[in-house]
């Protein structure tokens, strides 16, 4: 059996942080553990996110079970698939989230999650090339982050008709306030994504003391009664076995952490045993909590011509944007997939913003190979509760690490984030209808101007939400009895084992999920290397 120090078992977000900062140490052996591949030629490219989405090569493309409130749609569950994990992937939108996120999460018991507490870890993760205040941003951290000036006519557009809604200019986000509408900070440097992959793991290939396996699933940990000591896994059908001498860390993301842990018969007891699973360790909160932010996407024409890239994008405007991007890495292959958004308050007196809307630049349609370019002009603005409480839970189905778990959001069960949807709704609907919008000409296409009661907003909220790709929760740090990690991201009851991703998040974040998760990887090396010190 190989014999390591660590074993990191995913290198998406999290993992590919907890291996860099594990492995810099050259006396530490760290293996990590990926079962995607290595890279993905469209991975680069930041347009690239369309060809990815629906892409088996760099995605695990999970779906979730029909269910009341999507209409008994099986809503897309894309997760990436390759080194990066789902930071190889996404839209590249860059949110820490807000200071009370993480004040709640300490406010709920968990020592050393205060904003105070991980604010450092942010400022340690990245190299921020916007203006703002260092209190609170870093310079010299391995993830390059951005913040693109608005000097599309478009967004200069919504930034005047947001303000006429009441929603102020705020450009930095992620410092001392978050409300307000900005363009999108985004993990692009140069037209080039800033994924993990490229950030932490790229820089140190050479390090002699860390062996990264791709195509490598992890199908189930080994223990030594209740300790784990390592890992099951197979490349390529052959199957393998690593011994970890201090730790084992899942970063397998909210999909697959459970699953592993359930896999190794840590989870629910009746559950496990109908699967004819060994019962490790009894933790009834593996799997549950699940949330994610369920976003309907608003639909608007526009009339002016030459707005949109669905105008600038298509025919020769495509060659010229290709070529743009070609030579100078600029224009629309190089942009955020929401490359707007705004933070807003569902009412006033609420001490932050309780509501996102997200704008994109174009109007896209199903294709072949993924979304394309529409061949009408026009944009979307998704509109939802950022922190809803509607809660929802994945499991295995088999005892196979193969068979993907069944996921179940129960989205808009808890009865405020149906109202907050439509309040969002409500709200986009005012800064598009604002005065400083009258010259694109806009024309409400969804949910259309017919839907105006809450009840025909919600019909259609049901029947054409998707989520913004933002699962967390199904590992939760805490110490009540539906806690699966402590505040240390310790397993309960089990010794040598942590979870360090997004499904250890108690609550899910105001904002995106890819920041909160490389944090979470930053302050579980940081913990893994005070504990063995
Ligand atoms: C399409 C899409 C768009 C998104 N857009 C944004 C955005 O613009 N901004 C933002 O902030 N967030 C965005 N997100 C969300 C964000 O990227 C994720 O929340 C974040 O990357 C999660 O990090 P993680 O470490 O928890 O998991 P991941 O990054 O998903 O990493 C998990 C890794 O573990 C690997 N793995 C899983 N199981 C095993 C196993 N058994 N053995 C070995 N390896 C395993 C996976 O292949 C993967 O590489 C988006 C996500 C998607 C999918």
């Amino acid at each position: 059996m190989e014999s390591y120090d660590y074993i990191v078992v995913g290198a998406g977000s999290a993992g590919a942080a907890v291996a860099h900062r594990l492995s810099a140490d050259p006396r530490n052996k760290v293996l990590l553990l990926e079962a995607g591949a290595a890279s993905h030629p469209w991975s680069p490219i930041p347009i690239g996110i369309a060809r990815l989405i629906t892409n088996p090569a760099a995605n695990w493309l999970y779906s979730a079970e029909p269910e009341a409130n999507t209409n008994g749609r099986r809503i897309p569950v894309p997760r990436g698939k390759l080194l990066g994990g789902s930071s190889s992937i996404n839209g590249m939108v860059f949110v820490r989230g807000q200071a009370q996120d993480y004040d709640t999460w300490a406010q709920m018991g968990n020592r050393g999650w205060s904003y105070q507490d991980v604010l450092p870890f942010f400022k340690r993760m990245e190299s921020y090339a916007g203006g703002g205040d260092d209190t609170f941003r870093g310079r010299e951290g391995p993830l390059k982050v951005t913040n693109p000036e608005p000097r599309d006519t478009f967004f200069q557009t919504i930034i005047a008709a947001a303000g006429q809604a009441g929603i102020r200019h705020n450009p930095d986000y992620n410092g001392a306030a978050q409300d307000g509408i900005a363009m999108s900070q985004a993990t692009i440097l140069k037209g080039r994504r800033q994924s993990t992959a490229r950030c932490y793991l790229d820089p140190i290939r050479g390090r002699q003391n860390l062996r990264i396996e791709t195509r490598a699933l992890g199908e189930a940990l080994l223990f030594d009664g209740k300790r784990c000591t390592g890992v099951r896994y197979s490349i390529g059908g052959e199957r393998r076995e690593a011994a970890a001498a201090r730790e084992v860390v899942v970063c397998g993301g909210t999909i697959n952490s459970p699953q592993l842990l359930e896999l190794s018969g840590i989870g629910q007891p009746e559950r496990l045993q109908a699967l004819g699973i060994e019962v490790r360790q009894a933790l009834p909160g593996v799997g549950e909590n699940l949330r994610d932010h369920y976003a309907p996407r608003t639909r608007w024409l526009v009339g002016k011509r030459g707005i949109t890239y669905n105008d600038r994008g298509r025919g020769l405007g495509l060659v010229y944007q290709a070529l743009r991007y070609a030579l100078f890495r600029k224009g629309m292959f190089a942009n955020t997939g929401a490359p707007m958004r705004a933070f807003v308050k569902s009412r006033e007196g609420l001490e932050a913003p309780d509501l996102l809307l997200g704008w994109s630049a174009m109007l896209t349609e199903p294709g072949p190979k993924g979304p394309r370019i529409a061949k009408q002009a026009g944009f979307t603005c998704y509109a939802h509760p950022m922190r809803p409480e509607s809660k929802g839970h994945i499991h295995i189905t088999a005892a196979d690490a193969h068979r993907p778990p069944a996921i179940n959001f129960n989205f808009l069960s808890a009865p405020p984030d149906a109202e907050l949807t439509v309040r969002a709704i409500r709200i986009a609907r005012s800064v598009m209808n604002a005065p400083a919008m009258a010259p694109l000409q806009l024309t409400e296409i969804q949910p259309g101007t017919d839907r105006q009661t809450d009840d025909e907003i919600l019909d259609w909220v049901k029947g054409a939400a998707e989520t913004t790709y933002h699962p967390v929760g199904t590992c939760k740090m805490g110490s009540d009895a539906m806690a699966v990690v402590d505040d240390q991201l310790r397993v309960h009851g089990i010794a040598g084992l942590r979870v360090a991703d997004a499904s250890i998040m108690p609550t899910l974040m105001s904002g995106n999920t890819n920041a909160p998760s490389i944090m979470i990887g930053e302050k579980c090396a940081d913990m893994v290397l005070k504990a063995a010190a």
